[in-house]
């Protein structure tokens, strides 16, 4: 049997009859964009993440571009950030004209390391964003400790961690604003683009929907130069049904990486995500972690198992920056060991017991 990286049909046989409804409603309708089923999604996920305002956007991406337009980060301010996410979190501040300064991550979340961000911090830096990497919270506690000392603005990049918990809160309830991404493979992903901006801050969530809609006021009174970007309708209602089965699925992605945590401890030189005792993670993605990370990917996909390298480069490493003014690129050591070495085992919602088991022995005869 074949296991593949992640498979999504669960989450349309799941809600099979509710999806085949909503697809014909919205169809006959033919109200494809914003609405009613928007307006109930925002709702849905702000009350799930705990924040006041949830404003729905086109894709994961565009949240952190209108979170940083909205709160006026702009040229030759210096945004601090992880080297260990998504090409978007570190191209949003590109877009905006400021600098991204990278900071180092901890060895064994991945994330972030609070302890690194202090000495990056300049009088031109102006804001922190800390990405819950993998589906695991940052530390927010230390990081909002910072950022508070410091006077910065604090965003979080959540794109990857919908449900994660942290204390007492759930992902998307840090700092002035979260974004979230609904793309496909995400915890909670739709059948199309799609993302939201999470916050408590009611004149910020004011500005975000002005911005996403070309900055008008109102009926053709523009009074900022924004941008189109949006949620339809169809994504909206899938989503909202989506949300209902979320934390059944993220428990799922916890069991796999259980039983992987539990099979494979101690084989070979693996090394197994660390989770912290102050949250709950949801295993967007379950990332292990080798000197022989190709090798193993190669050996495994020869064997019908789906895996990937998250991620070939840490982005200070993209040349790309390199040519950005005033950009000085940094040494990070633990990020650059990092590189090539971390690999994906699937643990999607729906994986079967015999897969989980048929990954456990392909990566027991690698090392055999
Ligand atoms: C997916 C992702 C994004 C971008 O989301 P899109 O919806 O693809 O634009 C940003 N940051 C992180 C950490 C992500 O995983």
């Amino acid at each position: 049997m074949a296991v593949p990286m992640l498979d999504l049909r669960i989450q349309y046989t799941e809600l099979q009859n509710e999806s085949d409804a909503l697809w014909r409603d919205v169809m006959s309708n033919a109200a494809y964009i914003g609405g009613p089923r928007v307006t109930q999604l925002e709702e849905d996920i702000a009350s799930y993440c705990g924040v006041k305002h949830c404003i729905a956007c086109g894709n994961g991406t565009d949240a952190l571009f209108l979170i940083l337009e909205a709160l006026g980060i702009r040229k030759r301010d210096e945004v601090i950030t992880t080297p260990w996410t998504f090409f978007a979190t570190a191209e949003c501040i590109v877009h905006m004209g400021a600098t991204p300064v990278f900071v180092d991550i901890e060895a064994d979340t991945y994330n972030i390391d609070p302890d690194t961000i202090e000495a990056a911090i300049t009088p031109r830096t102006k804001a922190i964003i800390p990405v819950d990497i993998f589906g695991q919270c940052a530390d927010w506690d230390a990081i909002q400790a910072i950022a508070d000392r410091h006077g910065l603005l604090l965003i979080e990049d959540a794109c990857q961690a919908i449900g994660a918990g942290y204390r007492t809160r759930r992902a998307g309830s840090f700092g002035r604003a979260a974004a979230f991404s609904f793309f496909p493979t995400k915890n909670l992903g739709g059948a199309g683009d799609g993302g939201c901006i999470t916050t408590d801050d009611d004149a910020l969530a004011e500005r975000v929907r002005l911005i996403a809609k070309h900055g008008e006021a109102g009926k053709y009174l523009h009074t900022a130069f924004g941008v189109n970007s949006r949620l339809d309708a169809l994504q909206a209602g899938l989503l909202s049904l989506r949300l209902t089965k979320l934390d059944a699925w993220n428990e799922q992605r916890r069991s796999a990486a259980a039983y992987y945590r539990q099979q494979l401890s101690g084989v070979g030189d693996l090394v197994m995500p660390v989770e912290r005792d102050y949250g709950r993670a949801v295993y967007h993605l379950f990332m292990v972690r080798s000197a022989q990370a190709t090798d193993i990917v190669d050996f495994l996909r020869d064997r019908g198992i789906g895996t990937a390298i998250y991620y070939p480069k840490a982005l200070h490493q993209q040349e790309v920056f390199e040519t950005l003014p005033g950009y000085q690129k940094p040494r990070l050591p633990i990020a650059e060991a990092c590189a090539n070495k971390l690999f994906a085992l699937p643990a999607w919602p729906g994986i079967q017991t015999e897969q989980l088991e048929q990954v456990v022995d392909a990566v027991h005869a690698y090392f055999d």
